[in-house]
């Protein structure tokens, strides 16, 4: 069996792999602590799951932990997260009271590896206040946003903002996003991993089984949106398409979501779609487990046409692995998706369900530009967006804050 490092090989060419290895030189044996809210749901988690492995894999002690709170606490870590992302909602004292003490509570927990480890980072608004009641740390403390803050609300991200500003970095996806501090902020988009069970190629009768199984008629154009139930990823306003295009010419849509363990609003959300949706036979609304990885990867690979119509959108993995599976996307026009989706090259930005309806109108009646749009996504992504490049700059992020003040710094391959 080929080691994790000589699969990715594979698929990203062996150079890519050499040059992991040269960067992580310096660093091994170096304790490099994760730290988010959630082990299954949403993106980070997806990317922490597959990065975590490969850092060791080249001889970084690298550890993922989360942050765990009670309902209050991730109440308030929503409400930051639609307020960072524009909504104005206001945030009790108490509920602020319940984050510094969850955070403190945390700290207790893990005080031992934050004070020793040789970098930590942070991920997102969750777990940012660690860092204030860590007075003893030995490392530099990277804060890694994943989200939209391109125009936040200003009350909560000046609160937000005492923690963040002490740290010793911040990395954003995208410049737009970036708030002004005083500390070294890095860009560095998200990436997929392509030997994932998400992602990795799978039997064509895997494919049609999965779509048989939920009653998905094989024949019928397959519109499909995979998102958690939240209203910035705008699943009403992506039936509101689909009713659009299906006034013209036959098609189907999936919905697909789970919950995310640190999103309270998800059943709400999906109790507007459902009541939206009434009982229109075309509209699959699929509720899978956080683990339903090889599912997603079916569904995505048997769909012809990939949506995300995120009214506000850090970057949207989703989207990535649409492009990855061949398929044009048609993504809402803001954040991250602007990285991803080219228009008339790999998909189609869109700023209202009219918009997204007469693009898929016009995709379905011309499948040869639906090949070559996902002929086009795929080396996109395999150019751009795979785990490797990722962990390739978050490294060169580490060796600069590690020996950044040094003349020069030697990168050599371990045998060498
Ligand atoms: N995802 C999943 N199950 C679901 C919904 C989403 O596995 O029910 C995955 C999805 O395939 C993607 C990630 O969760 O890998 C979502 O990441 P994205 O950046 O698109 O959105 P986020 O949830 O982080 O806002």
């Amino acid at each position: 069996m080929e080691n994790l490092l000589e699969q990715y090989a594979n698929v990203v060419g062996n150079e890519v792999i050499d040059h992991l290895r040269q960067l992580a030189h310096p660093l091994r044996g170096m304790k490099i602590l994760h730290i988010n809210s959630t082990k299954e749901g949403g993106g980070v988690a997806e990317i922490l799951n597959r990065l975590i492995p490969l850092k060791r894999e080249l001889g970084i002690d690298a550890e993922w932990e989360i942050i765990k709170g009670e309902k209050e606490f991730y109440q308030c870590t929503k409400k930051m997260h639609n307020s960072l992302q524009g909504n104005r909602d206001d945030i009790s004292s108490a509920l602020l009271s319940t984050y510094e003490n969850t955070n403190f509570q945390n700290f207790e927990r893990l005080k031992e590896k934050l004070e020793t480890a040789d970098v930590v980072f942070i991920h997102d608004p969750q777990p940012a206040a660690l860092l204030h009641f860590c007075k003893e740390r030995k490392g530099k403390w990277v804060w890694r946003c994943h989200i939209d803050v391109s125009h936040p609300y200003r009350q909560v991200w000046k609160y937000l903002r005492e923690y963040i500003k002490d740290y010793d970095a911040s990395i954003w996806s995208l410049s737009g996003f970036v708030q002004p501090l005083s500390h070294p902020m890095y860009l560095i988009p998200p990436s997929i991993d392509p030997l994932s069970e998400k992602n990795i190629d799978l039997p064509e009768k895997e494919i049609s089984d999965f779509l048989d199984s939920w009653g998905i008629n094989r024949d019928c154009p397959l519109l499909t949106q995979v998102s958690r139930f939240d209203r910035f990823k705008d699943p009403v306003g992506v039936i509101q398409s689909y009713r659009l295009v299906k006034n013209y010419v036959p098609v189907q849509l999936v919905l697909a979501g789970g919950g995310a363990s640190d999103d309270p609003e998800g059943e709400q959300v999906l109790q507007e779609v459902k009541a939206f949706t009434g009982d229109d036979p075309d509209v699959h609304i699929l509720e899978l487990p956080p683990d339903a990885h090889r599912a997603i990867n079916a569904l995505q690979r048997g769909s012809d046409i990939i949506i995300q119509k995120s009214l506000k959108e850090g970057f949207g993995l989703t989207v990535t692995e649409g492009l990855w599976k061949g398929k044009p996307v048609i993504g809402g026009d803001t954040g991250g998706i602007k990285l991803q989706v080219i228009n008339h090259h790999c998909g189609f930005r869109v700023s209202t369900p009219e918009g997204a309806a007469i693009r898929i109108r016009y995709l379905l009646k011309h499948p040869e530009i639906m090949e070559s749009m996902g002929k086009n996504a795929r080396q996109f992504v395999l150019d751009n967006y795979l785990i490797t490049r990722q962990l390739r700059e978050y490294l060169t992020l580490v060796v600069a804050l590690l020996y950044g003040s040094e003349e020069s710094i030697e990168l050599k391959l371990p045998d060498q």
